[in-house]
């Protein structure tokens, strides 16, 4: 933190991470820009966005950062992990593959980051509940054993969606308050 005329500002990264199309980009841009894309390729460009919110009357500020779609090469940089202080691990409640992947995304983050780090386990994709592959008791389960907090979320119809980003930006705030 730093002083600003009286009042403290709060800058924390936090990265996105999980296998590919299980919905990291739309779950940015719904929190970011209450944004839903149906059609939305691997991001171009766009490296993070930047939402703040307000916590014990401190202006704190989320950089969240996305990858540009090279989880499919199983290439996400150490430079996307420098400095995180927060992560999203997200899989697809319809695609058992992108759960069994969470332990492989656990470990990268875990190598990569060099302090502790709020996590949070996210099944994204909860209103396909008439295709759901994995349980939310499982879920639960993992995250209860990795010590991470666990939500499931729906980029399409907003469910959890603030309040996971939120969850995590708190948890973060008290760590280092
Ligand atoms: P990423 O590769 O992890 O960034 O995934 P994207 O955000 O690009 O999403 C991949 C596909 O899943 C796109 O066709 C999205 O429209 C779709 N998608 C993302 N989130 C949801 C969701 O919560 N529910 C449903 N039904 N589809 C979603
Ligand atoms: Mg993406």
């Amino acid at each position: 933190s730093s002083d600003d005329e009286g009042g403290e500002e709060y800058l924390f990264k936090i990265v996105i991470i999980g296998d590919s199309a299980v919905g990291k980009s739309n779950l940015l841009s719904r929190y970011a820009r209450n944004e839903f894309n149906a059609h939305s390729k691997a991001t171009i460009g766009v490296e993070f966005q930047t939402q703040s919110m307000e916590i014990e009357g401190k202006d704190v500020k989320a950089q969240i950062w996305d990858t540009a779609g090279q989880e499919r090469f199983r290439a996400v940089t150490s430079a996307y992990y420098r400095g995180a202080v927060g992560a999203l691990l997200v899989y697809d409640i319809s695609r058992r593959s992108t759960f069994d992947s969470v332990g492989r995304w656990l470990d990268e983050l875990n190598t990569h980051s060099d302090t502790t780090v709020a996590r949070m386990l996210v099944g994204n994709k909860c209103d396909l509940e008439n295709i759901r592959a994995v349980s939310v008791e499982e879920g639960k389960a993992l995250a209860e054993t990795e010590g991470l907090f666990f939500m499931e979320t729906s980029a399409l119809d907003s469910t959890n969606v603030k309040t996971a980003f939120e969850m995590v930006i708190r948890d973060i705030y008290t760590n280092v308050s």
